[in-house]
């Protein structure tokens, strides 16, 4: 592997894993056990807002051109991204544990 490849291999890790541990962050504050103080709802109230605004951005770029295409994706729209938030937010009894599964095995 080229130096400037392995550079940016490297930097898509570490931006992954940030992502990850926000993520993983979020999800540990919301599984505790113990009963939430002042603290834990404040950043609920934070966090719960963020994460609904990161779902707008991604809709938001994956909105259809006037051509019918996603201004991402550039294929029909819906496109995978759509397809796949509208089946998670509408249906999430039934989706949600595959996703949970497919979550967990990439761990
Ligand atoms: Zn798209």
């Amino acid at each position: 592997m080229d130096p400037l490849t392995s550079a940016v291999a490297d930097a898509f890790t570490l931006l992954r894993q940030d992502l990850c541990q926000r993520l993983d962050d979020a999800e540990s504050s919301s599984t505790s056990y113990e009963d939430w103080d002042e603290e834990d709802i404040d950043a609920a109230r934070e966090l719960i807002p963020h994460l609904v605004l990161v779902l707008r951005g991604l809709l938001l770029d994956h909105q259809m051109r006037p051509g019918g295409e996603c201004r991402t994706c550039s294929v029909a729209w819906p496109c995978p991204v759509v397809a796949l938030m509208h089946g998670l937010l509408k249906d999430p009894e039934n989706q949600f544990p595959a996703l949970t599964h497919r979550v967990h095995k990439e761990r």
